[in-house]
């Protein structure tokens, strides 16, 4: 029973940073394809790395790099760069490269983050306080109901690099593709089901600004379900015009109609 329970927890602080990551930073923030509750909106940028550990405007500008350059060399994480075994360096590497070029202003992380800024702990030069905050919670935890017990809250709160790792090296490595790109965007299966459908880079990359990221029946986006459940509960709004079927479905009447001979 207490194993059971030690692995409910992580299992708990591991979702809620997925959500965090993937519906709050990515699919919010990032490319706009929900509409957070301004609250919402706000609580994530400056409080988010107190939940979670990552900072909301660095996650945000290095994620929008690797759009510009996916795969490329500057891309921040390409396995094609890096290898798998180099990505959680490469990560971090392009993490901290973000959080100091927001603090001084520079380029390109002022364009790319126009519209964000960085919470109190990295402006003020503190980014270790929330690891420390959670170390100690998991240690008061520990103390109260068994050292298992602390493990799983703090390996969950702080699952992001794994999470990222995952999606990062599978999804840009290892699988099919839907469409055709320049990139080497994939989509993984298992990255998807376990990082909430974040490994369908390949859908991803083609139409960012989605709310859903799969396109086929067999795909399994948990992270969409996510995104109606925010909705139905009001905390977001989801950009319905920029959703993959209707953007699949606009290209191809657009196509069909550039195709038809002329009257
Ligand atoms: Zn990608
Ligand atoms: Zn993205």
């Amino acid at each position: 029973m207490y194993y059971a329970l030690c692995f409910l927890v992580f299992f708990v602080a591991y979702a809620l940073t997925i959500v965090t990551t993937s519906v709050g930073y990515h699919r919010g923030l990032t490319h706009g394809a929900v509409t957070l509750h301004p609250r919402l909106r706000r609580f994530l940028m400056d409080y988010g790395m107190w939940l979670i550990g990552i900072d909301a405007a660095a996650w945000i500008c290095m994620h929008r790099l690797h759009h510009q350059h996916s795969d490329t060399k500057d891309d921040p994480h390409s396995p094609l760069n890096v290898g798998f075994l180099g990505m959680f360096g490469a990560q971090l590497a392009g993490y901290d490269r973000s959080l100091a070029g927001l603090k001084a202003g520079a380029e390109p992380y002022a364009t790319i983050g126009h519209d964000v800024h960085l919470s109190w702990p990295n402006r003020s030069g503190l980014w270790g306080l929330p690891y420390l905050l959670h170390a100690a919670i998991a240690v008061a935890v520990g103390v109260q109901w068994g050292w298992l017990m602390g493990v799983a809250l703090f390996a969950g709160m702080m699952s992001h690099a794994v999470q990222g790792a995952c999606i990062n090296a599978l999804g840009h490595a290892v699988g099919g593709r839907n469409f055709d790109l320049p990139d080497n965007s994939r989509n993984n299966t298992f990255a998807a089901w376990a990082v909430l459908g974040e490994g369908y880079q390949n859908n991803h990359h083609r139409y960012p600004a989605s709310a859903r990221f799969s396109y086929r029946p067999s795909e399994v986006d948990m992270g969409w379900g996510v995104c109606r459940l925010g909705e139905f509960l009001g905390l977001l709004r989801i950009e319905r015009s920029t959703l993959m079927p209707k953007l699949v479905a606009v290209e191809a009447a657009a196509a069909a109609a550039a195709a038809a001979p002329a009257q």
